[in-house]
């Protein structure tokens, strides 16, 4: 399910954020959830105002190792659909 979020910018990559899709529930996102952004795969976590912040290192590290793993998964799996359409877009352009 996809949700309406606090329209804001990646504190990475700069582009705007204004939905967000839950990977695990279908609850809409609260304080302290994690994310990834959809275009720069940056782990980020969202503000109560449901804006978003990127997650640093030190509070990567803090998280339970089945978390940083599955989110390392859901990062990799996000470069390679990047990857899957840019090859796409090569091919039909
Ligand atoms: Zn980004």
């Amino acid at each position: 399910m996809c949700y309406t979020i606090k329209s804001c910018r990646c504190p990475k990559c700069n582009k705007e954020l204004n939905r967000a899709t839950n990977a695990t529930g279908n609850s809409s996102p609260q304080g302290g959830d994690l994310s990834i952004c959809g275009y720069c795969t940056s782990f980020l976590v969202f503000r109560e105002d449901t804006s978003v912040e990127l997650l640093d290192r030190d509070e990567f590290l803090k998280l339970p190792k089945e978390t940083r793993e599955r989110m390392i998964d859901a990062r990799d799996l996000l470069n390679q659909l990047s990857l899957f359409k840019q090859v796409k877009t090569s091919h039909f352009n």
